[in-house]
């Protein structure tokens, strides 16, 4: 029935452009039904047609009783980036990892429900134990710069990396990447790293190897390297785009004396932070402090006073004295909340027109009820499986990461 169903809003062409410039923030904060969302169209259709027209209220309720049936036997994990109407529901928020570690130490559940992006889900399947199974409410949940990196694209550089006679390297990922890339990390000698721990993790790479093959955002590779002092010139951006045979848009020679080599993908979210938009700030609030999340450009982080990830931020500013100032560079919802969190401080994006991240947006409320009440009953919605060879290798690549100190 519901995979059936056809969504009965007539989408424009202009809304397909449109989907990730969608900006909920300024609407009221209740919880709009499924099919009164404008992007509904594009998500995950196969959830059945009565979820479509639920109310925030009518989803609460249902939620809190599949809660109830459940008990400990599931756990919601929220990421920071979540949309206020899904963390409600978090046993517990932060960053991807935290959230995967976390919930693989509750061996009371079977269920691991992550209402985050689908890397993240994997990465829970990947730590979780085997009586957990991972659940991702809406399938279509990903992330833009984890697709960026398409395995068989790094596989390809990889291949054109070693005909070209570079050898000694270490291939890095960031957390935020398919299973299969971790696995490939795992098995070449490469590590995966988070945003609270890059610079740790190029340091033990740079003790494995000459250079490093860092994916998928050249910005966090940039500012990490940045800060351990490997100037520009010593960089090198592999463009995924061109044709095989291309060597990335450099010479031989210029990967060759390059330690860094970053793919070149970025978050589409953090990359529309500027420097006019420091600027501004500061004009604004002279005293104000400027703190962005390293996936932002070069020029962003360095106009910035501090970066980190999610968690260095979220930790700054509740610790931070009152009457403080706060100009903050990350998702919006994240800043939105720091800034109820925090009344006695100045919490606001640098960005005033910024938007969420429209995959995490996907996680609509009417999808975390929909997959807690089948699990109530003995249905298992959206189990999230990674392919056991690939979990095992895409493990020691987490495992050398953990090892990192
Ligand atoms: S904020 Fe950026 S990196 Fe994070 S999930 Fe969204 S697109 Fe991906």
């Amino acid at each position: 029935m519901a995979s059936t169903e056809v969504f009965p809003l007539e989408i424009s062409e202009r809304d397909i452009l449109n989907e990730a410039n969608e900006c909920p923030v300024d609407r009221p904060v209740e919880t709009q039904p499924l099919s009164q969302e404008h992007a509904f169209a594009f998500w995950q259709k196969d959830i059945p047609q009565p979820y479509w027209d639920l109310t925030g209220a009518e989803i609460i309720e249902r939620i809190a009783e599949a809660r109830r049936k459940l008990g400990s036997r599931a756990i919601v994990l929220g990421h920071h980036y979540q949309r206020e109407d899904i963390i409600q529901f978090a046993d517990l928020r932060g960053d991807s990892f935290k959230l995967a570690q976390w919930a693989s130490q509750q061996e009371q559940a079977e269920y691991i429900v992550f209402c985050g992006v689908h890397f993240m889900a994997e990465a829970a399947d990947i730590l979780s134990k085997p009586h957990q199974k991972v659940i991702l409410p809406n399938m279509s949940a990903g992330c833009s710069m984890a697709d960026m990196a398409d395995p068989d694209d790094v596989y390809a550089a990889w291949d054109e990396l070693q005909a070209a006679g570079l050898t000694g390297i270490i291939p890095v990922t960031y957390m935020n990447s398919a299973a299969s890339l971790k696995a490939f990390c795992g098995k070449n000698g490469g590590i995966v790293c988070t945003s609270s721990n890059a610079r740790k993790v190029l340091e033990w790479a740079f003790e494995h190897g000459r250079q490093v093959l860092f994916f998928p955002d050249q910005h966090l590779g940039r500012n990490t390297a940045l800060k351990l002092g490997i100037p520009l010139e010593e960089m090198a951006v592999w463009d995924y785009t061109l044709p095989f045979g291309s060597l990335g848009g450099s010479t031989a020679e210029q990967l060759e004396r390059s330690r860094v080599i970053l793919w070149k993908g970025h978050c589409s979210v953090h990359n529309r932070f500027s420097v006019a938009q420091v600027e501004a700030a500061r004009k604004r609030y002279p005293d104000v402090t400027v703190l962005v999340h390293p996936e932002c450009r070069m020029e962003v982080v360095q106009a910035a006073d501090l970066d980190g990830s999610t968690e260095f931020i979220s930790k700054t500013i509740a610790e931070a004295s009152a009457g403080s100032k706060w100009a903050v560079g990350t998702e919006i919802n994240l800043v939105s909340r720091l800034a109820r969190e925090n009344p006695d401080k100045l919490v606001f994006c640098l960005d005033p027109v910024v938007c969420p991240c429209s995959t995490m947006y996907r996680i609509h409320p009417a999808y975390l009820c929909w997959a807690l009440e089948s699990l109530a009953e003995g249905r298992v919605v959206n189990h999230l499986v990674v392919e056991e060879e690939t979990a095992r290798w895409a493990k020691i690549a987490l495992e050398r990461m953990l090892a990192v100190r």
